[in-house]
């Protein structure tokens, strides 16, 4: 072969090196790479060759790499993981997420964030066929005193059952539902906290209520008992809790979050409903 038809021959090699090497850089997917053994990159020999196109391809392979749980020395960047959306595996690993993606405690571990912020941010979105109201809710469900719409219609103190809501864990103890969802989750908090709270009246039957005069009188001559027909237990927003000294401090630090204020003079132990929002 002369001098020429060799060079040019070497030149054509050549050319079609670089062709294959533009193409594999351009259009192979991350999880390719990904698959392979973790020694195949980093060992020296790839870097140089994939060049000049090789740039953007190895920042990406980098990245992948660095992202990849299971990479020798990376672990997701923490930036990510702080923002991690449960159950989506970052879609450039274009594999499924590992386990230990949903473990709130290895993400806890890894990124800094408390086990409590993960694992709310872990925990699965509430389904939206079971809405239930949030905690402090249902501002725009209530009247100018502060009476739900939806129960004014039968009268205070003439809320049949159903149309309240049982509090759990309170002895069959009935609240309008915003209220009896926040007073659970109020009394959930406390417990938390090492502080028990317990509920010793919540919806009052207007019979209740006249009865309560009768053994109790009127809040306005010295008693405690409202007239009858107009206590806000009448409307199931209102609640009589049974507080030590410890569980009053606790409710006035943290009640108004979970939608309670207490409004009665005379009455600690009282606390109503007024929805935040
Ligand atoms: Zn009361």
């Amino acid at each position: 072969m002369d001098p020429v038809a060799a060079v040019t021959d070497r030149i054509a090699e050549i050319r079609s090196q670089i062709a294959t090497v533009s193409r594999l850089a351009a259009g192979r997917p991350p999880g390719g790479v990904l698959g392979t053994p973790s020694g195949a990159y980093g060992s020296g020999a790839a870097g140089a060759s994939w060049s000049p196109s090789a740039g953007g391809f190895d920042a990406a392979l980098e990245t992948a790499i660095a992202a990849s749980p299971g990479a020798p020395g990376g672990g997701a960047p923490a930036a990510f993981l702080g923002q991690g959306v449960p159950g989506q595996g970052p879609a450039m690993l274009g594999r499924a997420a590992p386990a230990w993606w949903e473990n709130p405690t290895a993400l806890a571990a890894l990124s800094g964030v408390s086990s409590s912020a993960a694992a709310s941010a872990g925990a699965a979105p509430a389904p939206a066929s079971a809405p239930v109201p949030a905690v402090g809710s249902g501002r725009a469900l209530v009247d100018a005193k502060g009476v739900p719409a939806e129960l004014r219609v039968h009268g205070n103190g003439k809320v049949p059952a159903a149309a309240l809501s049982t509090v759990a864990g309170a002895d069959g103890h009935r609240l309008w539902a915003p209220a009896a969802r926040s007073l659970e989750a109020l009394r959930a908090a406390a417990a938390r906290d090492g502080v028990s709270i317990g509920v010793t009246d919540s919806y009052r039957p207007y019979d209740v209520q006249v009865d309560l005069v009768r053994r109790k009188g009127l809040y306005s001559q010295g008693g405690l008992a409202a007239v009858p027909g107009t206590s806000n237990h009448g409307w199931g927003i209102a609640v009589d809790l049974d507080l030590d000294a410890r569980a009053q401090a606790w409710m006035r630090t943290h009640g108004e979050r979970y939608g309670f204020v207490e409004d009665v003079p005379r009455e600690p132990w009282h606390w109503t409903y007024r929805p935040t929002h």
